[in-house]
C-alpha cells in the first residue's frame, strides 16, 4: 500500500509536519524537578469539589518547585458546551485561591499563550498533522463502517463470548485496498480515522502511577478512533498530542481514565513522545447513612459536591483550602498544627501521599476546620469577608447588618473572644454566622430559638424586676449583683456554691435567672457574655426585647 498517497488523499490541506510543531513548542526551560501540570475540563460550566480537589493538587505540584499550571479547554464535544463556562472555571478557582499561569483565559498574544491555542477546537490543524504522519507510517487508516455494521460485529462477539470492539480480525477496514478507499472517498462515504494498534493481547504494560503506584495492564489492541467523522479528535488522541506539545510533565486526572491508559501508552510510544507521569485520583467518597458504608459523592444526591453550595453558604475559601489539603495529604493536618502561622504553600506537598482508595469527605470535619481557622482571623478580616459575602448574596440585609460598622466589629470581637484568654470557636460560615447574631438586627427573631425553662408567671416577674433595677451605667459586676438580688427575691440561690451544696433549698440558681434574661434578650440560651451583648445592642433595644418577651 502506498501510505504516502493515502495520507495525501485524506489530508490534502495539511501543510505542516510534526517537526514544525516540535520546534514551535520547545521543551520548557524550567528549574530542574519543576513540573508542568494542567486542568483540562470540558466547558460545561459545572465545576465541583472533586475538580477543586484535583486542581489544588495540580497547582501545588506545579508551584512547589517553580513549574507551570495551565488551563486547557477540552471542547471537542460541542453538545456539552455552555457559554461563559471558561470564565466560570477561572473565577471559581480564583475564589478558592487557585490561579493558572498560562492557558485559556489569557489574551491571545500574551506570553501565557505560548503553548496554545488551549481550546481543542482551535487545534484541529495540529491533530491532523500528526494524524497524517501516522497514516504515512501505516499506523492509522480510514474506517467506513456504519453504526449498523459495528453493532452487528458487537452482537457476534457477545454471542461468541469474545472481547467486544474493533480489533484484529474484526477490524474490517484495516485491510481495505487503496482503490477501495478511493472509491469510498469519491462516493463521499463518511469515515473515522482509526489507529492500527500494534498491541498484543498477551503482553502487558507496566508503568508507575504517582498515586496508585505500579500499574500493570494488558496492552491496548483496539483500533481506537483518533479522529471522528467531523475530523475532531477523540479524547485519547487530543490528550496525547496536547500534553506532549504543551510539554505537560504530570497528568493528574480522574481514576476513570486509568482503564484507557494502555491506549495512551501506545499512542505516546508510536508517536515517539515521552510519556508524562500520571497520577490517577480516587473519587471523593462520603459515609452513606443508609448502607453504613462508603459511596461516591454524587451530583444528583449530594448538594455538597457543588462548589456553589459553599459559596452560597459563605464558607471561607481559606477554610476550604485547609480542608482539601487535609484530604489530599494525610500528613498535612499535623504539619498545619505544628506550624499554624506558616502559609499553606510552604507545606511539602507530595503526590505520592495522595489517597489511593477514595478520600472520605466529612462535613463535620470541614466544620471543625472552619471553626478553627475562622477563630484565627482578626475581626477586621472576618468583617471584610462577611461584608463581601453579604454584598453578593444578601444585598438587602447587608445594609442592615453593616449600617453601623463599629457595632458589627464589636459583635465579631465578642463572638470571636478577641481580647479574652481564649478565642471562641462558634463561627463556621457566613449563613450560620449571621443566623447566630441575627438578634442584634432583627427584633422579631427574639425568643424563636430556645424557650425559657421558668414557669411563665415566674419568668414574667423576674423580667419585670430586671427592667425595674436595670441601669445602663452599671459595671458588669454591679449588673450581675442585681441579678443575684433578683434571684434571692424569687427563691433562687444567688451564689452558685450555695445551690450546689443544697439544691433542694432553692428553685434553682442565679444562672437560671440569668438564662431567663438571656433568652428574653437574645432568643438563645447560649451566647457570649450577656452584659457585653446588652452594651453592644443598647439599652433601648434590650428593653424592647424584654417587653416583648413579657408580653
Ligand atoms: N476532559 C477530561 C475530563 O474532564 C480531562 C481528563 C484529563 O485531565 O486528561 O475528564
Amino acid at each position: 500500500m502506498d501510505y504516502d498517497k493515502l495520507a495525501q488523499l485524506l489530508f490534502p490541506d495539511v501543510k505542516n509536519t510534526p517537526e514544525f510543531y516540535e520546534e514551535k513548542f520547545p521543551y520548557r526551560k524550567l528549574p530542574s524537578k519543576a513540573q508542568v501540570t494542567r486542568m483540562a475540563p470540558s466547558p460545561t460550566g459545572f465545576i465541583h469539589l472533586g475538580n477543586l480537589y484535583s486542581a489544588l493538587a495540580d497547582e501545588r505540584i506545579a508551584h512547589k518547585k517553580g513549574g507551570i499550571f495551565y488551563l486547557r479547554i477540552e471542547d471537542t464535544d460541542e453538545k456539552r458546551k455552555v457559554d461563559g463556562a471558561v470564565d466560570t472555571i477561572i473565577q471559581t478557582l480564583r475564589y478558592f485561591d487557585i490561579e493558572f499561569d498560562e492557558g485559556a483565559g489569557f489574551d491571545d498574544d500574551a506570553a501565557q499563550n505560548a503553548y496554545g491555542p488551549y481550546f481543542q477546537r482551535q487545534r484541529v490543524e495540529i491533530y491532523h498533522t500528526y494524524a497524517k504522519s501516522l497514516v504515512q507510517r501505516g499506523l492509522a487508516y480510514p474506517c467506513f463502517c456504519t453504526e449498523e455494521e459495528l453493532d452487528k460485529v458487537r452482537q457476534h462477539q457477545e454471542q461468541e463470548k469474545e472481547l467486544t470492539g474493533y480489533y484484529g480480525k474484526y477490524a474490517a477496514c484495516r485491510s481495505l485496498t487503496l482503490e477501495a478507499i478511493e472509491q469510498n472517498l469519491s462516493a463521499h462515504k463518511p469515515y473515522v480515522l482509526r489507529l492500527r494498534s500494534q498491541g498484543s493481547p498477551d503482553r502487558e504494560i507496566i508503568f508507575k502511577d504517582s498515586i496508585k503506584g505500579e500499574v500493570k495492564l494488558p496492552e491496548n489492541i483496539h483500533d481506537i478512533v483518533l479522529l471522528k467523522k467531523d475530523g475532531i479528535p477523540t479524547y485519547h488522541f487530543a490528550h496525547v498530542i496536547d500534553d506532549h506539545l504543551m510539554r505537560t510533565t504530570m497528568v493528574i486526572r480522574g481514576g476513570e481514565w486509568l482503564a484507557s491508559a494502555p491506549i495512551h501508552y501506545e499512542l505516546f510510544h508510536l508517536l515517539g513522545f515521552k510519556m508524562p507521569e500520571y497520577g490517577h485520583t480516587a473519587h471523593l467518597m462520603k459515609f452513606d447513612e443508609e448502607t453504613g458504608g462508603k459511596r461516591k459523592l454524587s451530583k444528583r444526591k449530594d448538594p455538597e459536591l457543588s462548589l456553589d453550595y459553599y459559596r452560597k453558604d459563605g464558607y471561607h475559601p481559606y477554610c476550604m483550602k485547609v480542608y482539601l489539603m487535609t484530604l489530599l495529604n494525610s500528613n498535612f493536618e499535623e504539619w498545619h498544627e505544628q506550624f499554624p502561622d506558616k502559609p499553606i504553600d510552604d507545606f511539602p506537598f507530595s503526590v505520592e501521599k495522595m489517597s489511593q482508595s477514595g478520600a472520605l469527605f466529612d462535613q463535620d470535619k470541614l466544620h471543625n476546620i472552619c471553626k478553627n481557622e475562622l477563630s484565627k482571623l482578626s475581626e477586621q478580616e472576618l468583617y471584610d469577608f462577611l461584608y463581601a459575602w453579604a454584598e453578593e448574596h444578601e444585598p438587602d440585609k447587608k445594609d442592615i447588618w453593616f449600617a453601623d460598622r463599629e457595632k458589627m466589629l464589636n459583635i465579631l470581637r465578642l463572638y470571636m473572644g478577641i481580647g479574652m484568654k481564649r478565642r471562641r470557636k462558634d463561627f463556621m460560615y457566613a449563613v450560620q454566622i449571621f443566623e447566630m447574631i441575627s438578634y442584634f438586627f432583627d427584633l422579631d427573631n427574639a425568643g424563636e430559638h430556645d424557650s425559657c425553662k421558668l414557669e411563665p408567671s415566674l419568668a414574667k416577674a423576674v423580667l419585670e424586676d430586671y427592667l425595674a433595677v436595670y441601669s445602663h451605667a452599671d459595671s458588669n459586676e454591679a449588673w450581675f449583683g442585681k441579678l443575684k438580688q433578683i434571684a434571692g427575691k424569687h427563691g433562687f440561690a444567688p451564689e452558685m456554691k450555695d445551690y450546689k451544696k443544697n439544691p433542694e433549698n432553692y428553685k434553682g440558681s442565679v444562672s437560671d435567672v440569668a438564662e431567663a434574661v438571656r433568652i428574653a434578650v437574645t432568643g438563645r440560651a447560649n451566647t457570649p457574655d450577656l452584659w457585653s451583648i446588652v452594651h453592644i445592642m443598647g439599652e433601648e433595644q434590650m428593653r424592647e426585647r424584654i417587653m416583648r418577651a413579657i408580653a
